[in-house]
């Protein structure tokens, strides 16, 4: 095979679910997607909180925000069609103090500019009936907030979509890209025996997560000019006691998240009730791929929420895992960025789509980001056609 229609770079929950989408909706493409690793879900959708986000914390109008409130819709009708294992256990966002109280009050606000279904102020008295474990003034409850096993979801998204015909092949690292001369690209990828090989294809789908700005950079593209370069920011997570993981049952964000340049740390729960606190966030080196997890960092976790989980005592905190994000935003401060999603037209590059710094909330935007490559492709992908297949 020299030639396919599209080819989809990484095999990671926005790979996979891109693969399973276009092949749906083009049945008669040939899709191949090339990951380097042995299998899916061995980046960053390996490694996170799995929880589906409500949508409330992006600014309305944004990327995140739009397709949060649509991906968490589809995410939950795709995990009940498919049985993949999910629970909408619901997210309390609470204040502590007067200022927390401010920003509570402007978050509603937002999370219903961006149309996030059911969200609603709590009181005290509401929010102790809920989860008495939990110290705060108030909370925005989030109903549509929710778990999901993650690693289940990528095998089902990966079934379906070779059943749909998408090809997905592993240990195979993309190293260089090239525009074919009458339009479309060629993509040199090497097998894990370091064989290279190359291929054509007319769009090419760069989802390849942390090694996303590289594979931009092959593209041709200056990622320093055109802010594509990806800054990799650590989260660390640590696991609670099992005896106190059941004194909250639910997600518990607080208004302002380390995430978000705030001092609050989540507390995630997951499907068989335990309970993890993370993760924070701090910037490590541009190559860096160290995803331990600092004993010492319990007392400053510790710190960061006695005050909402009064409960706690320090040895209650083991070391858990960490991850690394692909931040847009540079170390020294330069604002939020929005998720980067762009059909490359402009660039003279038509056919290429990049993701880009699809960090939180990719997983719970995974069905929509892949709905909206397939909007931007439409154009191209409605012309080519390969024989073949179909
Ligand atoms: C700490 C943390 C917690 C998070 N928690 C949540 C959460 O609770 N809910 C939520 O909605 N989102 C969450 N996210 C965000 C979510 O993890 C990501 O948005 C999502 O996993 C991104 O998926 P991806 O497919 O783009 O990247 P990845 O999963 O990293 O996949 C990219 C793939 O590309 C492959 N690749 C890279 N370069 C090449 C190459 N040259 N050739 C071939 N293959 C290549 C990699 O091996 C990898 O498998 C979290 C993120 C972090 C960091």
């Amino acid at each position: 095979m020299d030639q396919v229609d599209i080819v989809i770079i990484g095999a990671g929950i926005v790979g996979l679910a891109a693969a399973y989408e276009l092949a749906l909706r083009w049945p008669d493409k040939s899709i191949l997607l090339l990951e380097q690793a042995a299998a899916f879900g061995r980046g960053l959708s390996g490694r996170t909180s799995e929880v589906i986000h409500s949508g409330a914390y992006y600014p309305p109008g944004s990327l995140k925000a739009r397709l949060c409130v649509s991906g968490n819709k589809l995410l939950y009708e795709f995990c009940r069609r498919e049985q993949v294992p999910h629970r909408r256990l619901g997210k309390l966002i609470i204040a502590r103090d007067d200022d927390d109280l401010k920003k509570l009050e402007s978050l509603l606000a937002q999370a219903a500019a961006n149309g996030v279904p059911e969200a609603g102020l709590i009181n005290v008295s509401q929010l102790v009936a809920l989860e008495p474990g939990i110290n705060a003034r108030a909370a925005i409850l989030c109903p549509s907030s929710g778990i999901v096993d993650s690693h289940r979801l990528m095998a089902m998204l990966a079934y379906r979509a070779e059943a749909c015909g998408a090809m997905l092949v592993y240990r195979h690292e993309v190293t260089g890209l090239q525009q074919a001369p009458n339009g479309g690209f060629q993509v040199t990828f090497q097998d894990a025996a370091g064989t290279e090989e190359s291929i054509g294809c007319q769009c090419l789908i760069n989802a390849a997560g942390l090694g996303a700005d590289r594979i931009a950079a092959m593209a041709g593209i200056d990622i320093d000019e055109t802010g594509y370069r990806i800054y990799r920011c650590k989260g660390e997570y640590f696991a609670v006691n099992n005896r106190k993981a059941k004194l909250v049952t639910r997600l518990v964000f607080p208004v302002s998240i380390r995430e978000l340049k705030g001092s609050g740390i989540p507390v995630i729960k997951d499907l068989q009730g335990r309970m993890r606190l993370g993760p924070d966030a701090h910037y490590a080196s541009s190559a860096s791929a160290d995803y331990t997890v600092q004993p010492a960092n319990a007392r400053l976790f510790f710190q960061l929420v006695q005050g909402y989980l009064p409960f706690l005592q320090p040895d209650d905190l083991q070391p858990d895992l960490a991850a690394l994000r692909p931040r847009l935003q540079t170390p020294c401060g330069s604002p939020p960025r929005d998720f980067l999603v762009k059909h490359e037209v402009d660039r003279g590059l038509t056919g290429l789509v990049n993701l880009i710094g699809i960090e939180s909330p990719g997983i719970t935007c995974c069905l929509s980001l892949a709905q909206y490559v397939g909007d931007l492709l439409e154009p191209v992908a409605g012309k080519c056609h390969l024989p073949g297949r179909g």
